[in-house]
């Protein structure tokens, strides 16, 4: 039987657990050691380590404590792991606990956390998720069913100090642009709610002021929210410390691409199972800066899509020069209005592409002034037909429950 060689207890805090961190710092002790060629399994909290609550109320999702996010497990050294080298990680499965079939999906409000689509969805909000097996439908959103594409939206090995050190000199020198902004235009380390699993408390009192926070994706991976990294994936992570130290979290059963809703996929709780390997030298070898990956040979067969197009003029009509970003808004902005003529609330269709197997592509990067984004929504996840005609959007949802707003604050 494969071994667990991370266990959790949904029932303690994570904080408790010192096979568990929340920063990014060489120092972090190694949780456990594995050989190359082994298999073995990690169980993960969700990314906020427990604090949305499977209910119809969004105030925890307007409360959440930002500062602790994401909660991983590990690291795990692999011997004979040193710097230069490529740390192979196959996803050989991914799967939820017993007891905690559901996942959650929220805006957070623009005050706290804020989202792609904040300016338009400015209070907190949420959804639950009811897993069965593979599938996935919430009782928030009617009329939806679709496949899991499980996958940790956050993976990868511990950084080196002077790798740390640059993180944090360019993150804060963009912080320092706009220090008022809200949301804050970068995440800079912050010690108080910093859990740096089983290390000692004078290492933490010199560590947890610069230890990198967990929100972006960064050269050694990390949050990078792929969809397609889903079990069955193979990625190449470069190797900055001895021993690796790779950790993982952030377990999503399901994501549209962009993770638009930022709170986020629908995200889980769960365990997954993993086989480790070297490449030796494997940075120069392949010219590796960031991770590589192949993909599953498997995944969900939705391949008939209404694909909805975006320029980069935003919606209060500014011309912007091949921003994707901008054009990316637009194709989900488009994707939501369709959707409002099926019965949907506008909140209810920001939550579908952000948990539905949603793509996006970059189309059109050249042709000045405007960048091209698609936003391919799967037409098969719905009950009813989506297609455009010559009668008009003849079906409707049957009216369920709109997604839980929070209640203002006394
Ligand atoms: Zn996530």
């Amino acid at each position: 039987m494969t071994e667990t060689i991370i266990k959790i207890d949904l029932k303690q805090t994570p904080y408790e657990n010192d096979k568990v961190h929340n920063r990014w710092h060489p120092d972090i002790p190694m949780a456990a050691t594995v050989k190359p060629g082994d298999d073995f399994i990690i169980e993960c909290y969700d990314w906020t380590g427990g604090q949305i609550a499977n209910n119809d109320n969004a105030d925890d999702v307007r409360d959440v404590d930002l500062t602790q996010v994401h909660f991983l497990s590990g690291p795990v050294a692999v011997e004979g792991a040193e710097p230069g080298d490529l740390l192979e990680v196959d996803i050989l499965d991914i799967g939820t606990f017993e007891e905690s079939q559901w996942g959650f999906n929220g805006f957070f409000s623009k005050q706290n956390g804020g989202g792609f689509l904040t300016e338009h969805f400015p209070e907190a909000q949420k959804s639950i998720w009811d897993f069965h097996g593979m599938f996935t439908k919430s009782r928030h959103i009617p009329g939806v069913e679709f496949a899991g594409l499980i996958h940790p939206g956050l993976i990868g090995c511990l950084p080196s100090k002077a790798m740390l050190d640059e993180w944090n000199t360019r993150e804060k020198a963009l912080y320092d642009t706009e220090p008022d902004r809200v949301p804050a235009l970068a995440t800079l380390p912050y010690a108080d709610t910093a859990h740096m699993g089983s290390m000692s408390k004078e290492a933490f009192e010199g560590a947890a002021g610069e230890a990198a926070r967990t929100v972006p994706p960064r050269e050694h991976g990390g949050n990078c929210d792929i969809k397609d990294l889903s079990r069955g994936s193979k990625i190449y992570f470069p190797v900055y410390v001895k021993g690796g130290g790779l950790s993982v979290g952030d377990l999503h059963f399901s994501q549209g691409d962009g993770e638009i809703t930022f709170c986020g996929a629908i995200e889980m709780a769960g365990w997954i199972h993993l086989r480790v390997n070297l490449v030796k030298d494997g940075m120069a070898k392949y010219a590796i800066k960031n991770p590589i990956f192949k993909p599953s040979p498997m995944a969900p067969k939705y391949d008939d899509y209404l694909i909805f197009e975006g320029i980069s003029v935003d919606e209060y009509g500014k011309q912007h020069y091949l921003d994707v970003h901008v054009a990316y808004r637009q194709a989900c902005l488009n994707a939501i209005e369709y959707l409002t003529k099926f019965g949907y609330t506008k909140a209810q269709a920001y939550a579908i592409l952000g948990c539905a197997p949603v793509q996006g592509h970059i189309s059109g990067v050249v042709d000045i002034p405007n960048a091209c984004a698609t936003l391919w929504l799967p037409t098969d996840i719905f009950d009813i037909d989506i297609n455009p005609g010559a009668a008009g959007p003849e079906a409707k949802v049957t009216s369920g429950m709109d997604v839980p707003l929070s209640k203002d604050k006394e």
